[in-house]
């Protein structure tokens, strides 16, 4: 199977879909190499194309890297299960009469991962956000994939737990860990304390969680442009070498 990288958040809304744009924008625009955007799972759809679901966090990656909307088959590959309730999926699924297959969506990555040089894959929600009935969660897919992980954690207030549990699990689960990303997902506050536990937070997760700190992102107001995504990865040399592992 062609290489790729699952991203995982430490919770929702960590920052997941901006290091998914940043990765995919740099492996493709500086890198010249044809990776592809995945959202194997995506909750809260909105729009449709063709009388079908469009993923939100699929349409940000493909804008990020200037990448045009691909082909029906291609896309239903990238993004095979969408649901309109923005909640857990497997309490969406169960809303659509669905049930989410982890087996299928292995397949259908690897599928795409073939018709491209390779995949960046982001989950929904946490690790152990739940797929379907049976209780398989986003870690029984990493554990199909086999694919390095890549941790996103939002730097704020409760993220050291958050992202130590998450490492937790990954290693009883002898994943191999690519790093962890910080995120600032919202504007940084002036109060000395806040600004001593957000320059804190990644040095202790990467000091008690025994993993590479790859990068911070910064917070992105909502105005922010899909080029300003791409100097992300561009800039943290921590995070261009792990990838340049991954994606050689
Ligand atoms: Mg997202």
């Amino acid at each position: 199977m062609k290489p790729g990288l699952l991203i995982v958040g430490t919770d929702t809304d960590a920052g997941k879909t901006v290091a998914a744009c940043s990765l995919v924008a740099h492996l493709r625009l500086d890198c010249g190499l044809n990776i592809l955007p995945a959202k194997p799972v995506q909750t809260g759809c909105t729009r449709r194309t063709d009388g079908s679901l469009a993923a939100p966090d699929l349409d940000a990656h493909l804008a990020a890297a200037g990448l045009a909307a691909p082909a029906p088959a291609l896309l239903r590959l990238m993004a095979p299960y969408c649901f309109e309730p923005p909640c857990s999926p497997h309490l969406a699924a169960a809303q659509a009469g669905v049930t989410i297959e982890p087996a299928a969506i292995r397949d259908a990555l690897a599928e795409l991962a073939a018709a491209c040089d390779g995949v960046v894959a982001e989950t929904a929600g946490g690790l152990l956000a739940p797929l379907n009935l049976r209780g398989e969660t986003m870690l029984d897919l990493a554990r199909l994939l086999g694919w390095p992980v890549l941790v996103v954690a939002a730097n704020r207030l409760g993220c050291i737990n958050h992202a130590l549990l998450t490492l937790r699990v990954l290693a009883d689960a002898s994943l191999p860990v690519a790093g962890v990303l910080m995120a600032q997902t919202a504007p940084p506050s002036a109060d000395p304390l806040a600004a001593a536990i957000r320059r804190d937070n990644p040095q202790a997760i990467s000091r008690f969680g025994r993993v590479p700190l790859l990068g911070e992102i910064p917070y992105l107001p909502p105005s922010a442009t899909p080029p300003v995504w791409r100097t992300l990865a561009r800039e943290a040399p921590a995070l261009a070498q792990a990838l340049e592992k991954i994606f050689p």
